[in-house]
């Protein structure tokens, strides 16, 4: 639940911010502005020391209302020498309420409108990670709610700068103690710039005890002592042994393998870091294969136990609804209708365990449906269903083409590649005849199930994958209106939002003939060829029969008279069902091979959450999940071969 605020003077709306729970003032003795700009920018030399950087990483605890993010954002706004990506990592055990934040920048013109931007994006924090994106992708937010000893350990990456918020150590000790700050260290370099608001006796002998070395200034802009250092430890620091990263390395060229929306997200998450991307496909136009489904759902997963895919489903949805919000054309190329899940056998227990409080941030993401919510599905009250809000559809094509379309990415079709040989430049991507396609020292294999084999020619263990083939029943809808039925109080039409459950119906995607109608899909493992079925067609109406039956009186005539449309592809599935990714081959001189595949049924949540987190990686950067979560999807890929 977001962190409540109070106001100092009169309990009116401009009196200064006060947090309750810790007794303390969110500004200190002094303007919240003006303290970010003197205590944490000028006292981490912020902006000089990052012109020219090609990446700038940021650690504050206490993210607080969110202060010290905006002035740094703005800075790097104004800054004509700003690094290419300012990563912002912040810590809270409390979620920020969403309306204070803007509340306190109310009278900035500067920073407001940027305060507009992050209120748009503070809703669900659950405990965990949150990516949060701004600027077209170039400022992230990586947002970390929990304890901040807990939160660092799931973080892996060196900060450029550290500002140590928070109340005072009266107020709120675990900011500042030995162990929340040796977490702190563990994300510093030699040579990290740090600025704190407190330093008392005890805090100075901790600071030193971890490393920092810290002199204090008085500033009179903010009327009081600030403290700024280094980390220059005495001792050499040792990394720990889990971490997974390569040396963080400069952007330069790469081959990805695939234009689908696992690809495609690569070569944007990579070009947006400065990388030259070549996208090769073996298919006339990008999104042919499984990514060439009509539209798509993209949903949150639940589970009683909130299971891994949950979890990484949640942070997929955050980061593919940012995309699209950016990226694509609202109510023509995706809509964000949210979705009902009838929960057809009763079975998951999920409605149950999701009686959230209303005003909890899991409630914002899937509560109990309302029953307006079933009765406009046409079900009966008694069903069982969920509404998950931050859900819709989308047309995948849509995304594939945005996302290529960033400049430094090249796109070419009609080009398979057969084989991966290491060469003097890299490595070379050849056709069948062995004519080099390609070649550079980075190359993502992207290519779904086509993956397999190419990556078999450069790692002799087997990546295991499963071709699944499904197909989708598809129409023109013939009414258009929303009437209800007034004897039974539900809607006669089709719902007014995709459902899900046992198959899934999205109701109204535009086309080009009208509103469509789309239900699938049927689930055929170990079939890697995308050939359509009547059988299939039988399946899609038995399964909209038991998920919505009145949709399905609706459409069973369309179906009986062998008149539905098709389309059918093939999904490419891990056996832990989850997305796999991670470095395969690489060579004496560095040239590596990666692999990114295994998207299942959920290639729309999880594309671009793989390639933040593949990018990530190469660049030594904050996660974008919990680094349990990020493991989880590295752990499906044989381990690298090395390469003379
Ligand atoms: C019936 C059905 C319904 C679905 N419904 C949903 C849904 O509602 N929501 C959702 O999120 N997901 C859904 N999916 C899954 C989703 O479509 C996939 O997860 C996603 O499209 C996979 O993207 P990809 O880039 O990994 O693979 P693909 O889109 O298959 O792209 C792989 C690309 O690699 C290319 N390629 C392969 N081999 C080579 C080679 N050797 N050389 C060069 N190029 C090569 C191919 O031509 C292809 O373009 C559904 C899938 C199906 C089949």
């Amino acid at each position: 639940m977001p962190e409540p605020t109070e106001r100092l003077d009169d309990g009116g709306a401009c009196g200064e911010p006060f947090n309750p729970r810790f007794g303390g003032s969110y500004h200190g003795d002094s303007g919240g502005v003006e303290r970010a700009c003197m205590v944490f920018l000028a006292g981490c030399d912020l902006p000089a020391a990052w012109g020219s950087q090609a990446q700038w990483r940021v650690l504050e605890t206490g993210f607080g209302l969110g202060l010290n993010f905006l002035v740094t954002w703005a800075a790097w706004k104004a800054d004509l020498l700003r690094p290419k990506m300012l990563h912002f990592v912040s810590t809270d055990a409390f979620p920020p309420n969403a309306e204070d934040v803007l509340r306190s920048t109310s009278d900035r013109t500067n920073l407001h409108p940027l305060a507009l931007q992050l209120r748009a994006q503070l809703w669900g924090l659950l405990p965990g990670v949150h990516r949060l994106v701004f600027e077209g992708g170039h400022v992230l937010l990586t947002l970390c709610i929990g304890d901040v000893k807990a939160v660092l350990q799931q973080q892996h990456f060196e900060a450029d700068s550290v500002y140590l918020n928070g109340f005072s150590p009266a107020k709120n000790s675990t900011v500042w103690d030995v162990h929340a700050l040796k977490a702190v260290a563990r994300c510093c370099r030699r040579g990290t710039r740090i600025a704190a608001t407190t330093l008392t006796d005890k805090v100075r002998d901790v600071f030193s005890q971890c490393g920092f070395m810290v002199h204090v200034t008085h500033d009179t802009a903010v009327k009081s002592n600030c403290f700024q250092g280094q980390y220059n430890p005495s001792w050499e620091p040792k990394k720990p042994a889990c971490q997974p990263f390569l040396a963080p390395r400069q952007p330069s060229t790469a081959v990805v393998v695939g234009a689908g929306l696992a690809g495609a997200a690569i070569a944007n998450s990579l070009a947006r870091r400065g990388w030259q991307v070549l996208v090769l496909d073996a298919a006339n136009t990008p999104a042919s294969g499984a990514s060439g489904l009509p539209a798509g759902l993209l949903v949150p997963h639940v589970s009683p136990d909130d299971s891994l895919l949950s979890r990484l489903s949640r942070c997929g949805v955050r980061m593919t609804l940012q995309q699209a919000d950016a990226l694509l054309d609202h109510g023509l190329d995706w809509d964000h209708t949210g979705v009902l899940a009838h929960d057809v056998d009763a079975l998951t227990g999920v409605a149950s365990a999701l009686q959230q409080p209303a005003e909890s941030a899991a409630s914002e993401w899937s509560r109990t449906a309302t029953p307006a919510q079933t009765a406009g599905a046409g079900l009966a009250t008694g069903n069982k269903a969920l509404w998950h809000a931050p859900a819709g559809w989308i047309k995948p094509a849509c995304l594939v083409n945005a996302w290529l379309g960033a400049p430094g990415i090249v796109w070419r079709g009609n080009a398979r590649v057969a084989t991966l040989l290491p060469g003097p430049q890299g490595w070379q991507a050849m056709d069948a005849a062995g004519v080099v396609l390609a070649q550079a020292n980075l190359v993502v294999l992207a290519a779904a199930y086509g993956g397999q084999a190419l990556a078999a020619t450069v790692n002799s263990a087997p990546w295991a994958l499963q071709a699944v083939r499904g197909q989708i029943s598809w129409g023109v809808r013939k009414v258009q209106h929303h009437g209800l039925d007034q004897a039974k109080g539900q809607a006669k039409d089709l719902p007014n939002f995709p459902v899900n459950g046992h198959g899934c119906l999205l109701p109204a995607v535009p086309g080009p003939e009208g509103l469509r109608w789309l239900m699938g899909a049927s689930y055929e493992r170990g079939c890697d060829t995308p050939f359509v079925k009547q059988q299939d067609h039988d399946l899609n109406l038995a399964r909209l029969r038991r998920l919505l039956p009145q949709a399905a009186e609706l459409l069973a005539d369309e179906f009986n008279a062998k008149a539905v449309r098709a389309w059918a592809g093939i999904r490419c599935a891990t056996p832990g069902r989850l997305p796999a990714q991670g470095c395969i081959a690489t060579t004496s001189s560095g040239a590596e091979v990666w692999v990114c595949g295994g998207m299942g049924s959920r290639g729309l949540t999880f594309a671009g959450l793989c390639a933040e987190l593949l990018a990530a990686y190469l660049h030594g950067e904050p996660l974008p999940v919990e680094r349990r979560l990020a493991k989880v999807l590295m752990a499906g890929v044989p381990a690298a071969a090395l390469h003379p």
